[in-house]
């Protein structure tokens, strides 16, 4: 009896593998050249949450080691804070870059939520963001111009959901190309 328990243990795994590939990425993606925004457009501002491996944007997933580490972390933290250069939003919105929150427990930016530091043991990291910016004309903005490509070594794709008042886009971006447009 004890024979069958592994092939039927094989099946379900083998089945579970052909059937949730795609939900289980979605509910855990940490990939590593990829970077997930998020963006919505309300009211009069435009926020941009990321959500990123940390290898993408420092080279490592933990904290910092030598000075050179620790300097690569102060220029990462310094060009995501100036983040209206890195997203450059069409002029018809007149947007300003307003508060910047950074979050990677691993280096310890942010506060450090009880399943951060739960999880702080494993083998990867990642590093979330939100850049808010505010406009006088939020629903006028067609594209945004996101040189995360140029500024980050690690990135090759970054998926893009958008909401907004003309509805719901989902947008995909490989490097080298850096223009998101949605709407009309
Ligand atoms: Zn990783």
């Amino acid at each position: 009896m004890t024979r069958k328990l592994p092939l039927l243990v094989l099946l379900c795994t083998a089945w579970l593998g052909v059937a949730s590939p795609a939900s289980a990425q979605a509910q855990h993606a940490h990939v590593h050249g990829l970077i997930k925004l998020d963006i919505a457009v309300d009211g009069p501002s435009i926020v941009i949450a990321m959500e990123s491996p940390l290898d993408n944007l420092v080279g490592f997933e933990r904290a910092p080691r030598t000075d050179a580490e620790r300097q690569t972390v102060e220029n990462t933290v310094g060009t995501l804070r100036a983040a209206d250069k890195l997203f450059d939003i069409d002029p018809a919105g007149n947007c300003k870059l307003g508060p910047v929150n950074l979050q990677s427990p691993a280096l310890g930016l942010g506060q450090a939520s009880a399943a951060d530091a739960a999880g702080g043991g494993g083998a990867h990291a990642d590093l979330d963001a939100t850049f808010a910016f505010n406009c006088t004309n939020a629903t006028a903005v067609k594209y945004i111009d996101v040189s995360l490509f140029t500024a980050f070594k690690g990135p090759r794709q970054i998926d893009v959901q958008i909401a907004s008042p003309k509805g719901q886009f989902q947008r995909s971006l490989k490097r080298p190309n850096t223009r998101l447009a949605w709407g009309r």
